[in-house]
């Protein structure tokens, strides 16, 4: 029984030293990829749907157990402090700072900035367009209606020349 549960013991050490390493390392990256598009610290008061989004985007698996989740976040918000007092005191400019850390990660996540988007393009639709009731861009709406009758016609224009330019 004792050496079971020392047995036990030595296989959750291991395990949480495991977790440890794979946490520096997921923080390192997560933390040079937040960097480099100037999402600072205050990712931290991100939802955590953006903060899924992020790891996905620079580590591309879950790395670590949801329980270790805040720990990687927090960590991570460290190096990036770490690298704006070192930047300021060798005088390196680093990225530009996003105005909006969700926008930089998953714009369509932000809930201040989100906008739907354009049935046709997927662009991003006006407040104004939308108030009037339209889920299309204007120009989008009328291309799509017009377009291929208007190709057709041009077509057959071409090939009705032809004829007269190779007698011509
Ligand atoms: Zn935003
Ligand atoms: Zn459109």
């Amino acid at each position: 029984m004792a050496i079971d549960e020392q047995q036990n013991d030595r296989g959750a050490n291991h395990l949480a030293e495991h977790w440890a390493e794979q946490l520096a390392v997921a923080a390192k990256t997560l933390a040079r990829w937040c960097y480099e598009r100037g999402v600072d610290d205050r990712v931290l008061r991100c939802d955590t749907t953006v903060l899924w989004r992020a790891v996905d985007q620079a580590i591309g698996r879950p790395t670590t157990p949801a329980h270790l989740e805040r720990p990687l976040w927090e960590r991570t918000a460290a190096l990036l402090r770490q690298r704006r007092d070192w930047d300021r005191e060798h005088h390196v400019t680093p990225p530009p700072t996003s105005p909006c850390p969700p926008c930089a990660v998953a714009p369509e996540l932000c809930p201040v900035h989100a906008h739907p988007r354009c049935r046709a393009c997927s662009g991003r639709l006006h407040a104004t367009a939308l108030a009037e009731g339209f889920d299309t861009h204007p120009c989008c709406d009328s291309g799509t209606a017009t377009a291929p009758t208007d190709s057709v016609h041009d077509l057959l224009q071409v090939l009705g020349a032809m004829p007269l330019a190779g007698a011509g």
